[in-house]
């Protein structure tokens, strides 16, 4: 498996992604909503590959794997198992 070696640019805004979903979390603002008001989380940079009324799905910038993607629904849930199944 092939995995990105990121370069210090790449770090630092990865660790900075990581401390604003911190502080919205640590406020009890749900980053995953947050993310579609203000983008500021996973922003576009041409990455969404597919888009509709439910679901935003987007490459990772920083991925771990090729191929990594990141999925988030558009509507607010708690939990995971809170989700419909369709
Ligand atoms: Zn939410």
């Amino acid at each position: 498996m092939f995995v990105k070696r990121l370069d210090k640019e790449d770090e630092f805004l990865l660790t900075h992604r990581r401390n604003v979903i911190r502080d919205y979390q640590e406020k009890g603002i749900c980053f995953s909503c947050q993310n579609f008001i203000s983008g500021d989380i996973f922003p576009d940079n041409g990455l969404v590959i597919y888009e509709d009324e439910l679901v935003r799905c987007q490459f990772e910038k920083y991925p771990r794997a090729t191929g990594q993607t990141i999925i988030v629904s558009k509507h607010h849930y708690e939990d995971i198992s809170e989700m419909p199944i369709d």
